[in-house]
């Protein structure tokens, strides 16, 4: 990783209450007034395992009752009344919400067992208010966005594959382009995730094209994503200290995050950011 980009100021901190929901915030997004966001953990949640158990992911093969209790719970966390969860397929396709033309029915609210549609995207952008927008997370990344300026906000999914179509630097083009933001105003935070560590391609030559190997370990097969999506966000002019990750890999930390890599059949965390 290049030396410029900081690492988040991780304020690692169990909530108060009866829940113990374990989570993490972004150091530069913390100071923004108007803005709700959370990396929830694994931790605090009602789901058995091998869902233990702060699961929001309802495809899992968990208990449907278990992960609206989940959802509720940190959606009540960041004190936002709905949410708005999509079908995450490893594409790039961006769900736009202008205020003018949002859908109430796409969003999930506590009490319902889940959206009357889900939108197949991997990225939201909005600037509609009390809206939280989640990526459900075990090893890709979770980045969010926001420009505090403009009062936009988005979160994107991008695992190997969406890394390689640059999908991060398409929301941000969808955030200057569609919605006004200017780079320089934009913040980005980069979730726990697969790190250089384990992002292990045995068959990269076939997966991974070329001009990416600069990514590569010099001489084991592991590639360092973080560095490319860092890479993806500079280039589309955010500035260095907007940018930060949190550098914790989900492969290395079954205690605290789901890993698909560590265990096929396992739950989704939760990266959230709404605006209030
Ligand atoms: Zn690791």
């Amino acid at each position: 990783m290049k030396d410029f980009i900081e690492t988040a100021a991780v304020s690692s901190q169990t909530a108060p209450g009866k829940t113990g929901t374990g989570f993490r915030r972004f150091s530069h997004l913390s100071g923004c007034p108007d803005l709700a966001h959370a990396v929830f953990d694994r931790t605090g949640g009602v789901s058995t395992p091998p869902f233990d158990s702060l699961n929001v992911g309802f495809s899992t093969g968990d208990d449907p009752g278990a992960v609206m209790e989940n959802r509720s719970r940190i959606l009540s966390f960041l004190g936002l009344s709905r949410a708005l969860f999509v079908n995450q397929v490893h594409g790039s396709d961006i769900l736009m919400l202008p205020a003018a033309k949002a859908d109430p029915q796409l969003f999930w609210k506590p009490g319902i067992p889940a959206p009357k549609t889900c939108i197949t995207a991997d990225g939201m952008v909005t600037d509609l208010p009390d809206l939280a927008l989640v990526i459900q997370v075990a090893d890709c990344q979770a980045v969010l966005l926001a420009d505090p300026r403009k009062k936009v906000i988005a979160n994107v999914h991008s695992g190997w594959r969406g890394s390689l179509e640059n999908i991060i630097g398409t929301c941000v083009d969808v955030m200057t382009g569609r919605f006004g933001c200017r780079p320089q105003d934009i913040l980005a935070g980069i979730s726990p995730s697969l790190g250089p560590c384990c992002a292990e391609f045995k068959h990269f030559r076939k997966e991974i094209p070329q001009h990416l190997w600069q990514y590569k370990h010099p001489d084991k097969h592991y590639f360092d994503f973080w560095a490319l999506s860092c890479d993806q966000l500079l280039e589309k002019g955010l500035r260095p200290d907007h940018v930060k990750n949190m550098c914790l890999c989900t492969r290395c930390r079954p205690d605290r995050f789901f890993s698909y890599r560590n265990a096929k059949k396992t739950g989704r965390f939760a990266c959230a950011i709404g605006l209030l």
